[in-house]
């Protein structure tokens, strides 16, 4: 009797085992993708200084934040949270608009979030395009259905308010784009005078800070801007993935006149404005927060309120100021040559003749542990980008890198490169190659490509350690 009622009780214990096992071994048989070696490895991430045109090196405080424990997207702590990130890009932009908040995304997010809610299908917009950005917007608008009008400036130039007015009069936008911080140029847009012209030529005013937010100054309200953005990884020095944005009363009409629902509903600034706390209404959920990077955002943005804006503006022209003389000094030109146009957070330095910028950026990479860029858009092969930005702009990082490009000027010139072609350098080859594990074969076919396209591989005339080469990354 007693076996018996044990029996029972253990009955439904012994199926759930059975059937668990027969289960784990049908899943097993119906795998035929099996687990990636690589996530079985513990993840790898190198110690590297970020001196590109962005990201830029998280600090400790900000990583700590992002590493904290989740909430819910609508607990009141969140909440609490994306409160103060609001106050702080207030604060950022100067600005009183209630319409002010972070996207979930990254600055191309909140570009299209601003192009996205700003127009709608035939409406004109003119485009301001001296660099990618002009025309990353221009791209955008044309997939909305806008009617879109280009005004050019070279690479290295900015507009002034002439050149917009005659623009402004020719096309009677109903927008102008125009970018702040040209990061593939190295450009700074003045920006004074323009909100006023854009409002007396019926036009409202976008501009674009994802680059110079925190490092040039910036006045949103004083300067008539009707829609600012930015990004989270430049000076702010938080993770890729929240873009700060805000709207002007002007902007916020222009929505609320639309004629058609915004084709995104994810990037909708009606949503986004209630799940905000920007339309006094009860908050409704909207999409599920990423948490984690608001909690790093908001320190993001509590760093700059400690160190205050002039000061931070002032940090990186002084670290600029100090880098752009020390690449005069090794004899290098600079893209941009008006010194009040550079752009305080990159600077643009034209790649010298006898070099490859890609040898010299995977140089100070593989040898220095230091990230800069190539050129970007209109800028590639033509220059070279290096981001002072946020806790990475300090004058022991200028001095970091220019000894590293010092040095990479010694040993990447193209004829010291292609005096490798001798049994020398085919033995050095041979032996920093084995001893990375790889087959003489392998090395030898490596050396004959690089004698033929140089540009492609990272020669072997560098140490050891940077063999083979990781390879070169831009914005
Ligand atoms: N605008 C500018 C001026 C930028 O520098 C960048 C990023 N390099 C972007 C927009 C796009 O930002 P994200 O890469 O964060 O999408």
């Amino acid at each position: 009797m007693l076996a018996a009622a044990q029996a029972a009780s253990t009955a439904p214990l012994l199926w759930a085992q059975l059937l668990g096992t027969a289960r784990r071994g049908m899943a097993t048989s119906l795998l035929r993708v099996p687990p990636p070696q690589g996530l079985l490895r513990p993840l790898a991430v190198p110690e590297r200084l970020l001196l590109g045109p962005g990201p830029s090196n998280v600090p400790p405080r900000i990583q700590a934040a992002g590493g904290r424990q989740l909430l819910g997207h609508m607990h009141p702590e969140v909440l609490q949270v994306m409160d103060e990130i609001k106050a702080g890009i207030q604060y950022a932009f100067q600005t009183q608009n209630r319409l002010t908040l972070a996207i979930s995304g990254s600055g191309h997010c909140a570009m299209e979030a601003a192009l996205f809610n700003l127009l709608e299908p035939g409406d004109t917009v003119l485009v301001a395009i001296n660099g990618i950005w002009g025309q990353r917007a221009a791209d955008i608008a044309r997939r909305l259905g806008a009617n879109v009008y280009e005004l050019l400036k070279p690479p290295g130039k900015y507009f002034t308010p002439q050149d917009i007015e005659q623009g402004l009069v020719q096309h009677k936008p109903l927008v102008l784009f125009i970018t702040h911080g040209e990061s593939s140029t190295g450009v700074l847009q003045p920006l004074e005078g323009l909100g006023e012209l854009c409002h007396r030529h019926g036009c409202l005013l976008l501009v674009d800070a994802v680059a110079s937010l925190g490092g040039a100054p910036i006045f949103m309200d004083q300067q008539e801007i009707d829609v600012l953005y930015s990004g989270s990884q430049k000076v702010l020095n938080a993770p890729p993935g929240t873009a700060p944005i805000s709207f002007s009363e002007r902007a916020r009409e222009k929505l609320l006149k639309r004629k058609m629902k915004p084709l995104s509903f994810y990037l909708d600034m009606g949503w986004l404005a209630n799940y905000w706390g920007c339309d006094g209404e009860p908050r409704r959920y909207h999409h599920t927060a990423p948490i984690n990077s608001f909690f790093s955002l908001r320190e993001g943005l509590a760093i700059l309120a400690e160190l205050g804006l002039e000061s931070s503006w002032e940090q990186h022209r002084a670290n600029c100021t100090q880098l752009c003389q020390g690449l005069i000094d090794l004899g290098l030109e600079l893209f941009v040559k008006e010194e009040k146009a550079r752009l305080p957070t990159i600077t643009t330095v034209r790649v010298p003749e006898g070099y490859n910028w890609k040898d010299i950026t995977a140089f100070l990479m593989d040898s220095h542990g230091v990230e800069i860029a190539g050129g970007l858009g209109p800028t590639v092969d033509k220059v070279l980008r290096i981001g002072l930005m946020g806790c990475n702009s300090t004058g022991a990082n200028v001095d970091r890198v220019l000894r590293a490009l010092q040095d990479a000027l010694n040993r990447c010139h193209r004829s010291r490169l292609r005096h490798g072609n001798t049994q020398q350098a085919k033995s050095q080859w041979k032996e920093a190659g084995i001893a990375r594990g790889m087959e003489e074969r392998a090395v030898l076919s490596r050396y004959e490509t690089w004698l033929k396209t140089p540009s492609l591989i990272t020669p072997i005339a560098w140490p050891l350690s940077s063999f083979p080469s990781s390879g070169p990354r831009a914005c």
